[in-house]
């Protein structure tokens, strides 16, 4: 292939629960995506697979496309399942004397993340998971740093010996040590790890040692201690599923080195030092994706909505930018890293379907089959009815064109599964149970959706509302009806959304370290000054970090765009903002008024202009750095609008379809022979290889020269 224009530059992956996405962008901007079921075995030949299914579009392959890439991201859920089946390293923890049981208590709230209200509630229902490390390879250290930094009780070095000699005697692979308040001075920790390392080297072991103060130096020790464990824990291993995947990619001539999305929204290098901030991955891509569609097209307020087989992701992108969650629970562990403010539901396509014995109700998930679809995929194996099974028994779903084909569903015995375990015992037909599960999940999705937006302060009426994943555009008449929204937006390539979002993200790496900086409104200029040099002295060292982890990649120092943050808060409030610094470096009394004026600006938006309360004084709490090195990005379709009727070559004949009750016939399209401007009035289903685009009766869809449709009410 000599066109220019058709060498494929940029692939995003989004290696889910259920399917395997790939996305690929040609330097014209044409791209296509790829699906294959995921493989949580062996998770480079999901992307192999899926890589061919999108390239075969373009009838190339793999041999020839992967060499011309300059960019691929990955995103994925290996890391966060090897959490949740506790199957990561055996880690020895080093903690002060008299705090070994503290990592295995654990805040309290951890025992009932991720509960329902109800669960919540009782407390005989709550769950302590299993620790990442067991008491018996945690040791005890004396010494004490206040929460000053000061040192109070020197460290007794031959405790250390002892303890990392246990360590390795009960058969450690990684040594993690946590001391505390240690952000403040990690001297002790630093000399820890030295005497560790020492005996390592004698005994002529290499297992890594990983210190907080050097990986994430912020306050509250229960999360930095899990973020060091889970480092320590599921990063090492994760490095090397990585390290598999790009050595299947450079198998077939691969040479971009493979970057992965990271909980903060840009992507990272898998070489990365700091690797844990890949746990959560795979749902950020699509929140980046709406952002990028946003600047590109000029939504400012977009509501981000997700279904997928296994969950419904929501986040919100207000005035163009993202919120993010510092100290956020991942895998029911608090952790110190920024994650994009996202919430999760565990109800998607392929969420199970149950009849409570003792309420006579249906009840949808929390489990869900996976990529193992529902009963109508016999060859999953799966005996309980899914949402699948009520969607293909309803006609939601073409039973012939699940994955384009590629897995047949068997409608017959999806029926049956629904008849015996749903319909008979609350004494309904079929269509009538199947029909009133897809009306509780859309009203649940609808319920959580409008909290979401409220419990935030916001009304739907300012926010456009996208919709993506596999199952997004299934539901998204559904779970938008009502609401409200100025816009209900499909892309077309819902399907691989997450993938394509992975691709438009920045390579940036983001480091942060707690700060103590109070500033009362009585200060001195000399107080400001020192503020400003306790601020960029953090900021230094985090741009060293920043900079070491680019230079893995072989970037210079000047191919790195520094980006300062800082927390602020008026002084004795409990929560802070976070604000992108006004200057890039500080040092004088101008330079804090300016710090502090950018806040007060800020805050004025965020809340309102008369909750500001400069009279209480200003307070940093953290320092942040952000750097970032341009990349190769997808560019938005576009299209010449055609007129509102459909061509031919788009339609596919007609299915019946049960909606609210009654058989209805739907027309069929598909979805990629559209052109833009093309109007559909529901009832109608659009089918694309990977999505299905459903448009009831009273609604209507209107296709635009991006490639989105919209969808409304008439
Ligand atoms: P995702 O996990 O985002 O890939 O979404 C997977 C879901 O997409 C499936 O569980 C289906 O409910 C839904 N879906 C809709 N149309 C199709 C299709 N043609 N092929 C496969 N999945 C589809
Ligand atoms: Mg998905």
């Amino acid at each position: 292939m000599n066109n220019l224009a058709h060498l494929v530059e940029v692939m995003g992956i989004d290696a889910g629960g259920t399917m395997t996405d790939t996305f690929f962008v040609r330097a014209d901007g044409e791209f296509v995506v790829g699906k294959a079921q995921s493989n949580p075995n062996d998770e480079a030949s999901a992307v192999m697979e899926s890589s061919g299914d999108a390239l075969h579009l373009w009838g190339r392959k793999l041999e020839e496309v992967y060499p011309e890439l300059v960019t691929a991201v990955y995103s994925g859920t290996a890391m966060l399942n090897r959490v949740v089946q506790r199957k990561g390293m055996k880690v020895g923890l080093i903690v002060n004397r008299g705090m070994e049981d503290f990592h295995r208590m654990g805040r309290g709230i951890q025992c009932y993340l991720g509960y329902s209200l109800e669960d919540r509630l009782h407390l005989n229902t709550h769950r302590y998971d299993e620790p990442l490390v067991p008491a018996e390879r945690t040791v005890g250290v004396t010494e004490r740093v206040d929460c000053h930094g000061d040192i109070v009780i020197p460290l007794r070095e031959k405790e250390a010996v002892e303890a990392t000699t246990r360590l390795l005697d009960q058969g450690a692979q990684a040594i993690a040590i946590v001391f505390l308040h240690a952000h403040k001075n990690g001297k002790h920790e630093r000399r820890v790890a030295e005497i560790a390392r020492e005996i390592l080297a004698r005994r002529g072991s290499n297992i890594p040692v990983f210190t907080s103060v050097d990986y994430y130096p912020t306050r509250k020790e229960s999360h930095r201690s899990n973020t060091t464990i889970l480092e320590a824990y599921a990063a090492e291993p994760s490095r090397k599923t990585l390290l598999g995947i790009s050595d299947r990619m450079r198998g077939v001539g691969a040479k971009y080195d493979l970057r992965v999305m990271a909980s903060h929204g840009g992507t990272i290098s898998w070489k990365a030092k700091e690797l844990a901030r890949t746990l959560v991955s795979g749902p950020i891509g699509g929140v980046i994706g709406s952002k990028f569609l946003g600047e590109a097209l000029g939504y400012d307020n977009i509501a981000c909505s997700d279904i997928g087989g296994t969950s419904f992701d929501m986040a919100l992108i207000t005035k163009g930018e993202f919120a993010i969650q510092k100290d956020p629970n991942m895998a029911r562990l608090l952790v110190s890293l920024p994650l994009v403010a996202m919430d999760s539901v565990g109800a998607g396509a392929g969420s199970f379907v149950r009849v409570d014995p003792y309420s006579q109700s249906i009840k949808l998930g929390p489990d869900s089959a996976g990529y193992r679809v529902g009963c109508c995929w016999e060859e999953g194996g799966i005996d309980t009815v899914t949402v699948s099974d009520c969607h293909v028994v309803l006609g939601y779903l073409n039973p012939d064109n699940f994955l384009g084909g590629a897995l047949k569903l068997n409608v017959e015995r999806a029926r049956q599964a629904i008849k015996t375990q749903v319909a008979d015992p609350l004494g309904l037909t079929v269509e009538k149970a199947a029909g009133g599960v897809i009306e509780i999940l859309d009203q649940s999705l609808r319920g959580h959706l409008r909290s979401m937006i409220n419990a935030k302060g916001y009304n739907p009426l300012d926010f456009v509302c996208f919709s993506y994943g596999g199952a997004g555009p299934v539901h998204t008449y559904g779970y938008t009806e009502g609401l409200g929204f100025k816009d209900v937006i499909i892309p077309a390539w819902a399907a691989g959304f997450s993938a394509f979002g992975c691709a438009t993200a920045e390579f940036e790496y983001r480091y942060d370290k707690s700060v103590d900086i109070a500033v009362p409104p009585s200060a001195s200029d000399g107080t400001k000054t020192a503020s400003c040099v306790t601020l960029q002295q953090a900021w230094d060292e985090l741009a060293e970090k920043v900079i070491e982890e680019f230079r893995i990649n072989g970037f210079k120092p000047e191919d790195v765009i520094l980006k300062p943050g800082f927390s602020m808060q008026y002084l004795g409030q409990l929560n802070d903002l976070e604000i992108d610094s006004p200057l890039g470096t500080v040092s004088s009394v101008e330079d804090w008024n300016r710090i502090v004026e950018a806040f007060d600006e800020t805050y004025a938006r965020v809340y309102a202009r008369a909750a500001r309360s400069p009279e209480l004084g200003f307070g940093i709490t953290g320092a942040i750095m952000r750097g970032i090195v341009a990349t190769k990005k997808p560019k938005v379709p576009m299209e010449p609008e055609e007129g509102p009727t459909p061509p031919r070559d788009s339609e596919l004949g007609s299915r019946p379809f049960y909606q609210r009750g009654v058989w209805k016939i739907a027309k069929l399209y598909s979805m990629e022979a559209l052109r833009a401007g093309n109007e559909i009035a529901g009832p109608a289903v659009i089918e694309s290889p990977a999505t299905t685009l459903v448009v009831p009766e009273g609604w209507s869809t209107r296709l635009d020269s991006h490639r989105l449709f919209h969808l409304r009410e008439v």
